[in-house]
């Protein structure tokens, strides 16, 4: 690596976080958390089961395997660093080892998010308990999830993680579209009142992102209707989308949207450029970059400041792609819409995470300074706006 990269680096090794977008497991979850435990709770997860205790080819053959992937290379470093040791077939039963001591000491999973993380705040969002601070409210500031109010036409139909509209809801029975609207603004103003710091929506990974039809009357159709038409559930769902744009900016609140990986179908982040357009005093954070559909976050944060970008899993979906992202999201917007959140489970994840975003962020920062777009204090500047003071601003931490 060149010069000016490990000047980056070691600046930003050397300042605080403010980690945007995480789903960090509760304390509870933590309690005889092994090896096993911390991989099936990973990305890496996506790619194979972890192997278990003793089985030493299984180890070689997981390791061999996934060592070229971004998810795997960097849990792999956060783990070596951690527990000081290579991961080796040999070595992978030592590690667990001593992880799992580690453990035994029910808060060393937030030692390693203060202290190896230096995460000095946390925009959490845990399902099914969707606006919880897990008992930390000095780390973790709560991202109130939104999704349960897509499945909510139905009164009995939870979102995917279990969650229930109604169970935020003053009313109980309710008959008309506007009445579900009202409890759904209502509930989203007491979260805020509750001490959340920001909506989120993942209903990327249920149907596509457009949202630009309105029709009120199809939209009615669905709700309390067991057999509504899919086409009537996202006419319903297209309304509740603009209900939470307009809760958003109405409490202040920045609007997280999932954007690119998901379902696949229709979810390229230009999907959104209408209800981006209709709201513009509502805070848009795209997170993912919208990967593997760059260019439309591009496009979106070149046209409208009330877009920012959330680099979080970016660099660990690719490494690579996720250097040229930076560089060009900085290049057509400017250096206060980038943020970064670790997105993972676990705190071992949340160190890989935090590994990937500082190399590639240095790789970027050091190809723009040898490039001539600026001088390497600015490139200081820039990953402290990105790291740390963006988030601070934006969530109001
Ligand atoms: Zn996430």
């Amino acid at each position: 690596m060149n010069n000016i990269y490990n000047k980056i680096i070691e600046h930003i090794k050397n300042t605080p976080v403010i980690n945007t977008h995480s789903h960090h497991l509760p304390d509870s979850e933590f309690v005889n958390a092994d090896l096993h435990f911390i991989l099936s709770n990973s990305y890496a997860n996506w790619l194979a089961a972890p192997p278990k205790r003793g089985d030493r080819a299984g180890a070689a053959e997981y390791i061999n395997k996934h060592r070229c992937n971004s998810y795997f290379r960097w849990i792999i470093k956060s783990l070596e660093e951690l527990y000081g040791l290579e991961m080796t077939a040999d070595n992978y039963d030592l590690i667990d080892e001593k992880l799992t001591a580690s453990h035994k000491d029910a808060l060393y999973h937030l030692e390693i998010l203060k202290n190896r993380c230096r995460f000095e705040k946390i925009v959490n969002e845990r399902q099914p308990d969707p606006s919880s601070n897990l008992g930390h409210p000095d780390l973790f500031s709560p991202s109130f999830r939104c999704d349960c109010y897509f499945s909510g036409y139905l009164k009995t139909k939870p979102e995917p993680n279990g969650f229930f509209a109604y169970s935020t809801f003053e009313k109980n029975d309710i008959h008309t579209l506007s009445e579900y609207l009202d409890e759904v603004k209502k509930a989203i103003s007491k979260k805020k009142n509750d001490g959340c710091k920001a909506l989120k929506c993942a209903i990327a990974y249920e149907r596509p992102l457009d949202f630009d039809e309105y029709n009120l009357s199809k939209a009615e159709k669905a709700l309390n209707n067991e057999s509504a038409s899919e086409d009537e559930i996202n006419a319903f769902g297209n309304i509740v989308m603009r209900t939470l744009c307009e809760a958003a900016a109405e409490n202040g609140l920045p609007f997280q949207i999932h954007t690119g990986m998901g379902q696949l179908k229709d979810t390229n982040p230009i999907k959104l450029l209408k209800i981006i357009e209709e709201n513009q005093n509502t805070k848009f954070q795209l997170l993912h970059g919208g990967f593997p559909w760059f260019s439309d976050t591009y496009a979106l944060l070149h046209n409208y400041k009330n877009v920012w970008s959330d680099t979080c899993w970016i660099p660990y979906l690719s490494t690579s792609a996720a250097k040229d992202y930076i560089k060009s999201a900085l290049e057509v917007s400017d250096a206060f819409r980038l943020t970064w959140g670790c997105d993972t489970w676990t705190s071992e994840d949340a160190l890989g995470a935090l590994f990937s975003m500082e190399h590639t962020l240095s790789l970027a920062l050091s190809e723009m300074v040898i490039d001539g777009a600026f001088e390497t204090e600015y490139a200081f500047y820039i990953a402290d706006r990105i790291m740390y003071e963006n988030g601070k601003q934006l969530f109001d931490l």
